[in-house]
């Protein structure tokens, strides 16, 4: 191997999967241009053959690997404990001045090693009163999407919300809220390192992403947060107020099942 350009590109690439290097990660994420270097290289079916072939968002550019995950094993031991000590610290958090009002926080639920993280607004009266993230009504429709639609147990994928604390009579989180909460989010998502984030609704998908943009507009795109492919839908509360939405959330269901290579159920496709 002593042309140039493949030492180039081997280099590229070594590079590229030690910063990627995640035991549950699947997916290695390029830049257009070494992606180019790779579709440019005549024996690329070759070379791609062992790290696996382009299934990804074409936008967002990832490589995709169609071999089994290797085993959530080697820090996966550690990440349950991380959450457990974050879950202490949130449980005494006082920052804002939703802690006088709640009955307890609302942390998560689920899996800390789960592929996919789904992240919603903040708690409502049912899971301010029972500790647990989307057990209402919403919470049953949340269930329901990963159960019935992505053949999921809800004990398989990973639930939080942007907010840990329930906002009096349901309102919006303020700003300053959002703003005192979100770096337990960040935290939660540092240690679990999905391979997918579903934002559920204007709130998550504002705070992930930094924007003003609507829901209808973010969605049916990939975008990226810390390097995680993220995609928004609405909010299971919404499509309780406007059922015929559901199917454009199905739709978005779809695709991240499809990225993350989990079979749709015969007659589910759209
Ligand atoms: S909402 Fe978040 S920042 Fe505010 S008190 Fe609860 S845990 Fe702390």
């Amino acid at each position: 191997m002593s042309n140039p350009l493949y030492r180039e590109i081997l280099q590229d690439i070594r590079a590229l999967v030690e910063s990627a290097a995640h035991p549950r990660r699947r997916t290695i994420r390029l830049s257009p241009e070494v992606a180019a270097k790779l579709e440019a290289l005549p024996s690329a079916g070759t070379a791609a053959a062992g790290a696996g072939t382009y299934s990804g968002p074409a936008e967002t550019q990832v490589m995709s690997t169609p071999a089994p995950d290797p085993g959530a094993t080697s820090d996966s031991g550690a990440r349950g404990p991380a959450l457990d000590a974050l879950e202490k610290t949130v449980a005494m958090c006082t920052k804002c001045e939703l802690h006088e009002t709640r009955t307890q926080t609302v942390f998560a639920d689920g899996d800390p090693t789960a592929r996919i993280v789904f992240v919603g607004e903040a708690p409502g009266a049912e899971e301010d009163r029972q500790g647990v993230p989307f057990v209402g009504r919403a919470g049953q429709l949340l269930t329901d999407i990963i159960t019935k639609g992505m053949g999921l147990r809800r004990e398989e994928v990973y639930i939080c919300n942007v907010i840990k604390c329930r906002p009096p009579n349901n309102r919006d989180p303020k700003p300053a809220e959002i703003e005192q909460c979100e770096p337990y989010l960040v935290e939660q998502l540092r240690l679990i390192q999905p391979e997918v984030i579903c934002a559920l609704g204007a709130h998550a998908a504002r705070t992930l992403l930094r924007t003003t943009v609507a829901v209808g507009k973010l969605r049916g795109q990939w975008h990226e947060y810390c390097g995680i492919p993220l995609r928004v839908t609405y909010h299971p509360s919404y499509l309780l107020r406007n059922p015929a939405d559901k199917r454009k959330t199905w739709e978005d269901i779809q695709l991240i099942m499809e990225y993350l290579g989990i079979p749709i159920p015969h007659g589910k496709g759209s």
